[in-house]
């Protein structure tokens, strides 16, 4: 079972690549937080601190996933997502808010322009990353890892050996015919 304990945290895009998760945040404690957590979970993180760098950041990189704080200098949080959410190129890249406590009217707006999520501060890290994930699944941008001998990992759980046909669900093995597996 060591191939589940390695394979558990790692998630790739459909080139294989690691997403790349572009992190808006003004406050450069909670960048750092996001940057080493993320980062830890193998994800290529690239920061900004303002709405005009996220603008840039985000046209010139094409990221997979933004993690955007609403309160931000200079042009806000909720205008970085309408204008990213207007422009072709990055219509489709999911938007995840940060958002801080009074800011119910602005994740209802955030969602209306296209956000995909939002997640409120103070927030676990390990909440956050676990969300992160699952928009990046959710949205296609990242695929449930898998590995050359044809194993498909799922929810750590559940493995599907698509060489021997075999499926197993926390080691166990199911019944499942030619057929059914196809
Ligand atoms: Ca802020």
């Amino acid at each position: 079972m060591s191939q589940l304990a390695m394979s558990s945290k790692s998630i790739t895009t459909a080139s294989g690549a690691k997403p790349r998760v572009l992190v808006v945040e003004d406050e450069q404690d909670l960048q750092d937080l996001l940057r080493y957590n993320l980062s830890r979970e193998g994800m290529d993180v690239i920061c900004a601190d303002s709405g005009e760098k996220a603008l840039e950041l985000a046209r010139q990189k094409l990221p997979d996933l933004i993690l955007l704080d609403l309160m931000l200098p200079g042009v806000d949080g909720l205008n970085v997502c309408r204008t990213l959410k207007n422009e072709g190129a990055t219509a489709n890249i999911p938007v995840v808010m940060l958002t801080a406590k009074g800011e119910e009217a602005d994740i209802v707006v955030g969602l209306e322009l296209g956000a995909d999520d939002y997640i409120p501060k103070p927030f676990s890290p390990r909440v956050l990353v676990a969300r992160v994930k699952s928009v990046l699944r959710r949205t296609g941008a990242a695929e449930v890892d898998s590995n050359p001998e044809g194993m498909i990992t799922l929810a750590d759980e559940l493995v599907i050996d698509t060489e021997r046909h075999r499926v197993t669900v926390r080691g166990e093995a199911l019944n499942l015919t030619v057929t059914e597996f196809g």
